[in-house]
């Protein structure tokens, strides 16, 4: 009698095709084997839906563990994703010359999204006998079911009674922290860069309105201020390193200077300050030289001074003895002061 012969071993066979199953509203009746090779299953799995609906799937012992090892690279990847993007996001704005803006959000999103991409384009071939290297199923949309498994999907067709279709299995290579993680660390990155940057103080002691732009870009417009006041101009920040600061009135421009912004420094630009002297006020608490005042002028040839990194206030007096004894015990504070040049101090 002449041999039939046999059919592939299940597990082959399941091999050869995925299904899609819409599943009833109402609660899925789930079949007892793996879904991915078929053997008895001995484990469960949560299969999310985008809306959070889950459905629990059976696993054997050995499948259970492939599709465990899938979500630990998974999370492997977006945790290494933050850690790379999160990393270079708090120190390299923190460099003595940073990166220009679009240079770092782009260095770290590709930075961020590296990890990402190895797990995405980890090969995935299933061991012989299992249908899937991850999960064996999961969901396209709410309600649809996608199955490596034809046997298991055409099993969970008829248990529910609802129509089952052939369709291409395609593992999930993604997770939603890959596309969470690299924006985000691009953005801290820049957060870092902005609140990190050194300050420059611009006052206009000119006549009329200025509009200043740092390289090339409008950053501030500064009303004119004669008197002396602690408030007196904008505050902008700048990235250390070299820039162009270039203030324009109305008609004309007042100053183009090319300048190197320093790290841990204050700076003052005042473009249009001719006939106004500027000079750095050191008061002394201690108690050998308790009230004692030095006064070191700035060049007035300039409108842009790098100032000291431990400047104590601008454009007002060092705090008066008694206030700074009680806050300080000795020690001297330095202030950045401002007057029409020629004014006997
Ligand atoms: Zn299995
Ligand atoms: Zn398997």
């Amino acid at each position: 009698m002449p041999r039939v012969p046999s059919e592939a071993p299940p597990s082959e066979r399941a091999l050869r095709s995925g299904a899609r199953v819409e599943l009833p509203a109402s609660g899925a009746l789930i079949p007892s084997g793996c879904a991915c090779c078929g053997e008895p299953a001995a484990k469960t799995v949560l299969a999310r839906a985008p809306n959070g609906e889950g459905l629990i799937v059976g696993y054997c012992e050995e499948c259970r563990g492939h599709v465990g090892r899938d979500a630990t690279r998974k999370l492997a990847g977006a945790v290494a994703s933050g850690l790379l993007g999160g990393g270079l996001a708090l120190t390299l704005p923190f460099a003595p010359y940073p990166l220009p803006m679009t240079a770092l959000t782009a260095v770290v999103f590709v930075a961020a999204l590296l990890p990402a991409l190895v797990v995405f384009a980890w090969p995935r071939r299933p061991a012989p006998g299992h249908t899937a290297d991850g999960a064996a199923v999961h969901f396209v949309k709410n309600g649809v079911l996608l199955c490596a498994n034809d046997r298991f999907a055409k099993e969970l067709a008829r248990a529910n009674g609802v129509p089952y279709e052939r369709a291409r299995f395609r593992e999930r290579r993604l997770v939603p922290g890959f596309f969470v993680v690299p924006p985000l660390s691009a953005l801290a990155a820049l957060v870092t860069l902005l609140l990190s940057s050194p300050v420059v103080r611009i006052v206009n002691l000119g006549p009329e309105r200025l509009f200043v732009d740092v390289d090339g870009r409008r950053v501030a417009t500064v009303d004119p201020t004669s008197v002396e006041a602690p408030t007196a101009g904008i505050d902008v920040r700048v990235t250390a390193g070299p820039h162009e600061l270039v203030a324009r009135s109305a008609e004309r421009e007042v100053s183009r200077e090319e300048v190197t912004v320093q790290s841990g420094h204050a700076h003052l630009f005042a473009p249009a300050s001719q006939g106004y002297c500027f000079w750095l006020e050191t008061a002394e608490y201690g108690r050998t030289r308790a009230g004692a005042i030095t006064r070191e002028p700035l060049d007035t040839s300039d409108d842009f001074w790098v100032l000291p990194r431990d400047l104590g206030g601008w454009f007002r007096p060092a705090p008066a003895q008694s206030l700074a004894e009680a806050r300080l015990t000795g020690g001297v504070v330095t202030v950045l002061r401002q007057a029409p040049c020629g004014l006997d101090l």
